[in-house]
């Protein structure tokens, strides 16, 4: 379960939401938990979890290691944090301004992975796409433009996120058994490109509107091994109930 704060928390604040969820998640042993602090608030956020099971991402980098990149974060510069994953190809930044396009999100991703961190990607389909019948056509257009060029061994390191856009920050979730649906078509697409023990072994998180009310439904599906949480991971009320009623969903062997 990944926590993206996105542009929120000062420094106090991130304090204060780390302190409480570490305490309050302390006894969770089988989720692997992980919380993507703005930028200016990783360091501090490393030194308050020091120790705990909760771990550390930041929400973007850049692919070089260094140089005159102004108000870029290199990858080494957020492994020499702690980080140990990396949110790459939020749909925010696919499709803001300027767009970030499936080759910069690929380069990214290589990156990442040269640099052992473990590089969640976000893949998902507007309103309009979603409207006129293209969702799958968009995902997997997605998939393999942010994964080209990869081998088996490194597409099983990375954790997909499905996020419908639609769905991101708005309230409206998309239903248990439709995100399992585009979650088992990506599957099926990695199985065919990759081979189908990439396919059962990489790890597809579900994204929007996640909250304590229907993460119970979204991750007793068969092909949702995880959710990627925004507004709900700034409280540490939501948040914890939602890793909670993660915990003891998944077996060591998950069946698909
Ligand atoms: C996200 O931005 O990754 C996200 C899923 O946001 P929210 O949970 O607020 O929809």
């Amino acid at each position: 379960m990944g926590g993206n704060w996105k542009m929120h928390n000062t420094i106090p604040q991130a304090i204060s939401l780390a302190s409480q969820l570490k305490e309050e998640l302390k006894c969770i042993e089988d989720v692997e938990i992980v919380i993507f602090p703005p930028f200016t608030a990783l360091f501090v956020v490393k030194e308050v979890i020091r120790g705990s099971n909760l771990k550390l991402g930041a929400q973007n980098m850049h692919w070089e290691d260094k140089g005159a990149f102004t108000g870029e974060v290199s990858p080494l510069m957020i492994k020499d944090i702690g980080c140990e994953y990396v949110i790459l190809g939020h749909s925010e930044r696919r499709r803001g301004e300027p767009k970030e396009t499936h080759e910069l999100v690929n380069r990214k991703v290589k990156s990442a992975l040269r640099h052992g961190l473990i590089p969640i990607v976000c893949l998902g389909e507007s309103s309009e796409e979603r409207e006129n019948g293209l969702t799958e056509k968009i995902v997997t257009e997605q998939l393999k433009g942010s994964l080209t060029g990869l081998q088996p061994e490194d597409v099983q390191k990375i954790i997909i996120a499905y996020e419908p856009v639609w769905a991101i920050g708005t309230g409206e979730t998309a239903t248990p058994v439709e995100a399992n649906r585009v979650q088992a078509l990506l599957r099926e697409e990695i199985a065919l490109i990759w081979g189908r023990e990439t396919a059962q072994n990489i790890r597809i998180q579900y994204g929007g509107s996640i909250t304590s009310e229907n993460i119970s439904q979204l991750i007793a599906q068969p092909n949702i091994d995880g959710g990627l949480v925004g507004g709900a991971s700034l409280l540490a009320d939501s948040f914890v109930k939602i890793v909670k009623a993660c915990s003891g969903t998944k077996g060591q062997e998950i069946f698909r």
